[in-house]
């Protein structure tokens, strides 16, 4: 097993990308909620040993939502992996209004 990079925002199976679709659960984030939580559910913001334990209480069932104070810091970010992520030729996800 190689470094997780990022966990699944709905099964919490890891992931190369934040803005992939999950190999084990074949979900997209595509919501501007979802698309939060899963840049929210990096190594790169919540550091390595705190995604694991999201991870792994997502494998047992468990639901984390955002914290209001990362709302808008997440927000920023995902306005920007959204632009960095997407081919120029395909339609940006529905539903991610900014
Ligand atoms: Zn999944």
């Amino acid at each position: 097993m190689g470094m997780t990079q990022a966990v699944c925002f709905k099964c919490g199976e890891s992931k190369r990308a934040a803005l992939s679709a999950c190999g084990a659960c074949k979900s997209l984030p595509s919501t501007r909620n979802e698309l939060m939580l899963s840049v929210m559910l990096t190594e790169g913001y919540l550091g390595a040993s705190r995604l694991a334990f999201f991870a792994r209480g997502m494998s047992i069932g468990r639901r984390f939502a955002i914290p209001s104070s990362d709302r808008a810091k997440l927000r920023d970010l995902v306005a920007g992996e959204a632009v960095a992520a997407q081919p120029k030729d395909e339609p940006l996800n529905p539903g991610v209004g900014y």
